[in-house]
């Protein structure tokens, strides 16, 4: 359906994992939705290149939204994930320290935690620790029970496959170029359409200094915060149950040795500021910082154990004299009225994803009211992954769907049943990086080495397109170009 049929009673900019819990949210009530996205999919940006950890709560100023919408969306995650079927382990994690000044400091953060509303926090001493986390380097720790780790790219998915289900639209390769207030609606412009809408949000993520400017909300200093990893081989994930963090500062949480919900293990952040909130190349002499550092907490892998690095960005709204500041989730009536305005959504923007479309919709709501949609299903089913199956419920699978039997990716086992599945899922993904994150082909040892050509040619083959128009992620990265041999 194009935008342009007839207006929308609220348009989301961006579909990052705050952008799918706004519209997955606002679909509970009789509204006509549209998110636009620039990427082909959901949470090609900051959502997909994070740590994937669901914090506790206990690392904010007291009072902050960054605390209370991090606490809730903590509690609120493991029904989420089985409403919404998208991994979720609450594994705990553990802030491991060495000195007296850290012991001091893990119990302020004990404290700090408790005032805003974290709990199960408490220190362990070494031999506890060391039982939790062989090989671990540290004299005791501060262990938060209620801590947790969830898959990004599919807790982002479910959301917006959840709001397709209830109605919402997505209009991907839809770069919002121009925001205008015309009769009493917003007009939205891309390239080639014009959306229009009683309600817009800016979600942008770290183009939300750009956006909230097109809005007429001027004048936010936004700071980009480059956070380089590497990620290691699955080989060792079990040596790792929980996240390990260092003793954190009061703006840096401090390079960590993380764990992924599928068992990679993730060295980092390095933490730097940038300009350039589209360079996502990692340095190597990050990725030497990294393994020493890493080795000092936890020195039980090798450089052999490398599979690939990645960097995220993280958008800090920073008032003027560089002091980071809490999120902003505002409507200003004066300037923008019938805009929810987000800024800043950095880190815990995961964890508070859902908590903080909710604190947007209150504010909307104490506006106008929304009546809500009685046919409203909370429940969306993933696929079905093979690899995580009995022997038994394998073959079952088998003998209901054959191509369950056809191994494509050998490394995590995908099979070409669970790829036929992504590519025909509810979003219509079109890129070899929307089929990755919806079933781990492409993500194992062989970084795709065995499986990519396959998964290209299944592409092609379900979607009726050349060779040459497979992208890897964005509209403009082919994956083929140019000849071998005329
Ligand atoms: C290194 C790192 C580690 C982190 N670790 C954690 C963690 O462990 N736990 C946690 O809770 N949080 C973590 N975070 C924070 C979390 O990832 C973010 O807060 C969250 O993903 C923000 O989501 P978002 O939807 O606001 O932004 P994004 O994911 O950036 O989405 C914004 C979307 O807007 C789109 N967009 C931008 N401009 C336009 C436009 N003009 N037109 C159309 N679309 C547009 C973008 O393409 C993008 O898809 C981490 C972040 C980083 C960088």
């Amino acid at each position: 359906m194009s935008g342009t049929e007839r207006p929308f009673d609220v348009v989301i900019i961006g579909a990052g994992v705050v952008g799918c819990a706004l519209a997955r949210e606002l679909s509970r009530y009789q509204l006509r939705i549209g998110v636009l996205e620039k990427n082909p999919d959901v949470g090609y940006e900051t959502s997909a290149r994070n740590t994937g950890v669901v914090h506790g709560g206990f690392a904010y100023d007291i009072g902050s939204l960054k605390a209370k919408l991090c606490v809730e969306g903590n509690r609120m995650m493991g029904n989420l994930a089985k409403e919404l079927d998208f991994p979720f382990k609450r594994c705990g994690k553990v802030l491991v320290g060495n000195t007296q000044e850290d012991y001091e400091r893990l119990l302020e953060v004990i404290r700090q935690g408790e005032a805003c509303g974290a709990s199960n926090m408490h220190m362990i001493g070494e031999e506890e620790l060391k039982a939790k986390i062989p090989g671990v380097v540290g004299k005791f720790a501060m262990l938060s029970e209620n801590s947790g780790i969830v898959d990004p790219f599919l807790f982002t998915i479910a959301l917006a496959e959840n709001a397709v289900k209830n109605g919402a639209e997505f209009f991907f390769c839809r770069e919002v170029k121009s925001i205008a207030q015309e009769e009493g609606m917003w007009r939205i412009r891309t390239a080639e359409e014009t959306f229009s809408t009683r309600w817009v949000i800016n979600s942008a993520g770290l183009q939300c200094g750009k956006i909230s400017d097109m809005l007429g909300i001027r004048g936010y200093r936004i700071i980009y915060s480059k956070d380089d990893y590497i990620i290691l081989d699955k080989r060792l994930g079990s040596l790792v149950p929980m996240p390990i963090y260092t003793v954190p500062s009061n703006t840096y949480m401090g390079i960590h040795v993380s764990v992924t919900t599928d068992g990679n293990i993730l060295l980092g952040p390095t933490a730097e500021d940038s300009d350039d909130p589209s360079h996502y190349a990692v340095a190597q002499k990050n990725i030497d910082g990294l393994y020493k550092a890493a080795m000092e907490l936890w020195p039980n892998f090798s450089r052999a154990d490398y599979i690939r690095t990645y960097c995220g960005i993280l958008p800090k709204l920073a008032d003027e004299n560089g002091k980071i500041q809490d999120f902003k989730i505002e409507i200003r009536d004066d300037l923008a009225p019938r805009a929810v305005n987000l800024v800043g959504i950095e880190s815990p923007g995961l964890t508070a994803s859902v908590p903080i479309a909710r604190y947007a919709i209150a504010l909307m709501m104490e506006r106008e009211s929304f009546a809500e949609k009685e046919s409203f299903d909370p429940v969306r089913k993933g696929i079905v992954r093979f690899a995580e199956c009995s022997e038994e419920e394998q073959a079952e699978l088998i003998r209901k769907d054959p191509d369950y039997g056809e191994l494509v990716c050998r490394c995590n086992k995908v099979t070409k049943a669970e790829i036929l599945q992504a590519i025909r899922s509810p979003l219509h993904p079109s890129t070899m990086a929307a089929v990755k994150f919806r079933t781990r082909c492409m993500m194992g040892r062989c970084q795709g080495g065995y499986c990519q050509m396959r998964v290209a040619a299944m592409l092609e083959e379900e979607l009726g397109i050349r060779p040459e128009e497979v992208n890897w992620a964005r509209e403009d990265s082919p994956l083929f170009f140019g000849k071998v041999r005329e």
